[in-house]
């Protein structure tokens, strides 16, 4: 069949990234992660890249164009190395990121052919964050769990072996006001996808391999 073009979203802690990883690797599509996206852009020092690195490090919030420069060339890469298709990770967050997204695909004669809502209690998102840790180098981006994947030795990376620490954004007093931006910016994406027809809810409760069979399932029904 065609090329598969999923975005996946969900509140933060809602298990997105794992799950997006699990579906691209059981049916060999791209993950494009708004953050490994950045991070490729700067390391190829494209002209869209050198931009969001004086954002990034300055510890700033990348503007919406630069985002959406960097997905629109991540797109293009990923249609030459997996034509199979792609899974969208963290983008779009906002409405006008997802009016962007549409019109650079109409661009390419393409559209977003399924949306995956991860719907999780928002109970299970706060146990989930505060157990959270990520790797305190941001060229490496690992990201544990202590108590479902902690680092194999304590506060250390595996990958990269500097420290993992707990980021300000996944602290107790951050996290409600991390939720409330959500609720606000990304949930009006619900609406925007439903009109469009392509969106699916997932239960998000549950363990990784029960919410990956339902998304599995979803996708399955694809085109039938
Ligand atoms: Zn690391």
């Amino acid at each position: 069949m065609a090329a598969k073009r999923i975005v996946l979203f969900g509140a933060p802690g809602a298990g997105k990234g794992t799950q997006a990883q699990w579906l691209c690797d059981a049916l060999d599509l791209a993950h494009l992660s708004t953050g490994d996206m950045l991070r490729a852009a700067v390391a190829n020092k494209t002209g869209i890249g050198l931009k969001a690195k004086s954002f990034m490090e300055g510890g700033k919030l990348v503007p919406d164009d630069i985002v959406v420069g960097v997905v629109v060339e991540a797109i293009a890469h990923s249609a030459k190395t997996t034509p199979s298709g792609y899974a969208l990770d963290g983008f779009p967050r906002t409405l006008p990121q997802a009016e962007a997204l549409r019109e650079m695909l109409a661009k390419r004669n393409e559209n977003i052919n399924l949306v995956v809502l991860i719907n999780t209690p928002e109970q299970l998102i706060l146990d989930r964050l505060t157990q959270r840790r990520s790797c305190s180098d941001p060229k490496c981006g690992a990201v544990y769990n202590l108590k479902s994947k902690p680092p194999r030795n304590e506060g250390v990376c595996d990958v990269c072996g500097n420290p993992v620490v707990q980021r300000t954004d996944d602290k107790p007093e951050t996290i409600k006001t991390r939720l409330q931006a959500y609720r606000r910016e990304t949930e009006p994406l619900v609406g925007y996808y439903k009109k469009a027809c392509v969106l699916v809810d997932i239960p998000g409760d549950g363990s990784v391999y029960e919410v990956a069979g339902r998304i599995l399932e979803a996708v399955a029904k694809l085109g039938h």
